[in-house]
This record gives structure tokens, C-alpha cells and sequence, in this order.
């Protein structure tokens, strides 16, 4: 079974992103902080929006399964209160539920957390048992910057964090740990807020040790971990001077393979151990046109780990075997 451990629903129905608009508007609605006023979404609009996209998609390039969550730049931490982010999430989460039980096969849920700068982790908490225990969701997606590109917030080391790490273990669930929307527009979205989250969550790991003391602890940084396989050397070179434990945090943390170029893949293959590789591809997200000297979609990832040159076993490990290790509530009925 091949596993794709990035994607999310992107094509959500144009209703959902009118309330969204709705609930976050100067003059917001009220009842829809706390409730769902008038949003209905049928299964039929449900359908239509993946079996002509990511099912699709699927199906050509052979995968088949994908650790599915809610579109992560619209999570939108920074926007609104805290119940604004309870009600948009749990919104969100239960529509990824749906479309897990209508595809069964080819979806896999993963959650949105409600987190607001400034508050405890109490709702993301909460949230996370709900999707977890009562819908049987797979994994998370953790904001590590929920200001939206200002960082003002606690480290991931920070005892802020600590209660998510401890639930995490408990329901043994890992952990994506993927920025939204910058709301600094120094950040580019997806090419710089993106990628520069994905390097400062590795440094926060590897400078604090702090990993070490949650050892079922999992997360997995995505867009190929940002600059760190690209600077490997560079950060090995500064654990050996910092005295840093470099290798403890690959028991901890793994990459995906959303690198949309051979020469990328390659690289990632070639630096990370084969074990810290989930294959991911995050279609239909950032790079949704074609590379016209392949003629095959950018972020088609699966085309580049096919041409790598790995042996027929690692390809397994990283096509599907790291995922059922990382996700084990995969085998959980989903
Ligand atoms: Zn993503």
C-alpha cells in the first residue's frame, strides 16, 4: 500500500469558504462563532470535489492512500479568537471525517488543532481526543507559529507546549508540524513562511534536546524539511561544536518528500536516512501546474522516488513502511 502522508482537502466547497469568510468578517456573524448557523454540505458536494481532484490524482499516479486534513493555510490561527478557531476547526475536521467515510480506502483523517496566540492549549487538546477517540483520526497538524509569520510565541521547548507533546504520546499519534498563512508579508505563504518554519522547528529540536524527553514523541516536517537536508553539514557541523545529540532527533523526526524536482529528491534520499522518509506530496496545494521539461505535474513526488536510486526495500520503506510505523492507528479502523 502506498501512502501519501501529506494532503489536504484543498478543494473544499465553495460554501465552506463563504462562511469562512462570513465567520471572519469585520462584522462577523455571531452565531457562527460557536455554531455553524445555516451551513449545510452534501455528500454529492463532498463527492464532486474529490473524486475529480485528489482521488483522481491518485489513481494516475498509483497511489493509494493519503493522510488527509484540513487546507493548512486557511487554518488562519491568528485570525479571530479562540472560538473563532474552535468552531472553524471542528467545522473542518468533521468535513475530513466525511470525506474519510466516503472514500475509506483512499483517505485517511487528520486533524486542525484550535490554537490562538496568547492562550493555553486547552481547546487543541480537547479537540485532538475528540478527533482521535470519538472519529478515529490518524495524526495532527500542529502550528508551531500560530501568529502567522511574527513568532512571538513560546518555543516548541517551552513548557507551553509540554501538555500537547504528553497527549500526543498518550494517544500515540504523530504530529505535522505545518505553519498557515503568513500574516507578515515580509513571508511568502508557501515559499518562504513555509519552508522557514520547517528549518526553525528542526533548530528548536536539535538545539534544545527537548525531544529526548517524550520518547514516543513523533512529528514530521514537511516540504522535505525545509533547509536541513539542503544544510546538513551545517548542522551536524554545529551539533559537533554545540555538543547537540544530531542523531537522538532523527528518533523523533521525519521528513516528507514534497520536494518538487529530481535533483531535490535525490538529495533528501541521499542525506536523511531512508527510516526518517515518508513519501508525501501535498497535491493539488502550492505547485499545481506542469514542469514542461518532464511534462508531468511538479508536485508529482512519486515519479521522483520511483527514478531515485534507492534498492527495492528502502523504496518500500519510504513508499509505505515508515507511514504505517509513524501512523500506527492507521491499522486502527480508520
Ligand atoms: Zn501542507
Amino acid at each position: 500500500m502506498i501512502i501519501d502522508c501529506h494532503g489536504h482537502y484543498t478543494t473544499i466547497p465553495s460554501s465552506v469558504a463563504a462562511w469562512r469568510q462570513r465567520q471572519t468578517a469585520p462584522s462577523a456573524d455571531p452565531t457562527l462563532i460557536g455554531g455553524r448557523g445555516e451551513l449545510e454540505v452534501s455528500d454529492e458536494e463532498i463527492r464532486e470535489t474529490i473524486e475529480g481532484a485528489q482521488l483522481r490524482m491518485q489513481r494516475e499516479r498509483g497511489t493509494d492512500l493519503t493522510i488527509f486534513s484540513p487546507r493548512a493555510s486557511w487554518m488562519g490561527h491568528h485570525i479571530g479568537n479562540l472560538e473563532t478557531s474552535i468552531s472553524w476547526s471542528r467545522l473542518q475536521n468533521d468535513l475530513i471525517r466525511r470525506v474519510s467515510d466516503l472514500f475509506p480506502d483512499s483517505f485517511a483523517p487528520a486533524c486542525q488543532l484550535p490554537q490562538t496566540p496568547g492562550e493555553p492549549l486547552d481547546a487543541a487538546l480537547e479537540e485532538l481526543e475528540r478527533c482521535v477517540l470519538e472519529m478515529g483520526f490518524v495524526a495532527c497538524n500542529v502550528n508551531p507559529d500560530p501568529t502567522g509569520g511574527y513568532w512571538t510565541g513560546p518555543p516548541l521547548w517551552d513548557a507551553y507546549w509540554a501538555p500537547l507533546w504528553e497527549k500526543l504520546c498518550e494517544l500515540d499519534v504523530p504530529a505535522m508540524m505545518h505553519v498557515s498563512a503568513s500574516a507578515n508579508q515580509n513571508f511568502h505563504t508557501t515559499g518562504s513562511h513555509y519552508l522557514g518554519s520547517d528549518t526553525t522547528v528542526f533548530m528548536q529540536a536539535l538545539s534544545s534536546g527537548f525531544m529526548n524527553d517524550y520518547p514516543g514523541l513523533r512529528w514530521i516536517i514537511p516540504h522535505g524539511g525545509g533547509a536541513v537536508p539542503y544544510q546538513w553539514g551545517r548542522l551536524l557541523g554545529m551539533a559537533h561544536d554545540q555538543g547537540w545529540d544530531f542523531w537522538s532527533v532523527l528518533d523523533h523526526i521525519y521528513f516528507d518528500t514534497c520536494v518538487y524536482h529530481q535533483s531535490g529528491i535525490d538529495l533528501l534520499l541521499d542525506v536523511v536516512p531512508t527510516q526518517n522518509v515518508l513519501f508525501g506530496s501535498e497535491m493539488i496545494g502550492a505547485v499545481r501546474g506542469i514542469d514542461p521539461t518532464s511534462g508531468r505535474h511538479f508536485d508529482d513526488t512519486k515519479f521522483y522516488i520511483d527514478n531515485a536510486d534507492l534498492e527495492d526495500d528502502e523504496r518500500r520503506m519510504v513508499l509505505s513502511e515508515n507511514a504505517l510505523r509513524v501512523f500506527p492507528r492507521l491499522g486502527v479502523g480508520t
